[in-house]
């Protein structure tokens, strides 16, 4: 949304830096709370979501380790739902993933959320894919090669001539007659009319 004149952040603040970052003006922000009627971790929280976002309207200079230092930021599970229901369409979940990166650059991560920047990391190393980093580890190859951890060629299985016969016999939709089982015919829709069954 747009920024009103009155409220434009100056340009050294974590607001501004907020803005610039995800395109959003938490100046919009008018304090209805609805955001935190319906967070679902609202009540863990230091800080409630709308709460964090007043700590960034003050834009003083001593609330940005609070903010950045809060507890709240990596509470959050980016559910979308306070943006949903905010009057004033303000990206909360977005400005909260801005704010922990943030926190991360700046040291500031919270002592509790450590576990769950370890569980942001280990998440974003299994999508290292969507980096396009796709040969960084191809120089690897070769002494993995030489340790048998990687096979270039598909696994052999057992029982290959066994599996065979069982694709030639569905094949042709049959069991052998001497095989003893019961004999297995192909039916097709329509096959039953007129057997008087
Ligand atoms: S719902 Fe929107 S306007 Fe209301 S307090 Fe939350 S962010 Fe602010
Ligand atoms: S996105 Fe985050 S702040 Fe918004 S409702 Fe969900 S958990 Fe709460």
């Amino acid at each position: 949304m747009s920024v009103p004149a009155h409220a434009a952040p100056h340009p050294e603040t974590l607001s501004s830096r907020v803005q610039d970052a995800t395109g959003e003006s938490v100046f919009n922000c008018y304090q209805c709370g609805k955001c935190t009627a319906g967070c679902p971790l609202a009540a863990e929280m230091d800080y409630a979501p709308n709460q964090i976002l007043r700590l960034l309207q003050l834009d003083l200079p001593e609330m940005v380790e609070e903010v950045l230092g809060a507890f709240s930021i990596w509470l959050c599970l980016t559910c979308e739902t306070c943006a949903a229901r905010c009057p004033q369409e303000v990206d909360l979940p977005r400005i909260m993933d801005y704010l922990r990166q943030e926190s991360l650059r700046r040291g500031l991560v919270h002592p509790k959320a450590k576990d769950i920047l370890a569980f942001h990391q280990a998440f974003l190393e299994t999508i290292k894919l969507k980096t396009l980093h796709l040969l960084q580890d191809v120089l690897l190859a070769p002494k993995l090669m030489a340790r048998g951890k990687l096979n270039p060629l598909p696994h052999g299985i057992a029982g290959k001539e066994a599996v065979r016969r069982i694709f030639e016999r569905c094949g042709t939709g049959s069991l052998p007659v001497d095989s003893g089982a019961t004999r297995v015919t192909e039916t097709h829709p329509g096959d039953a009319e007129g057997s008087g069954t």
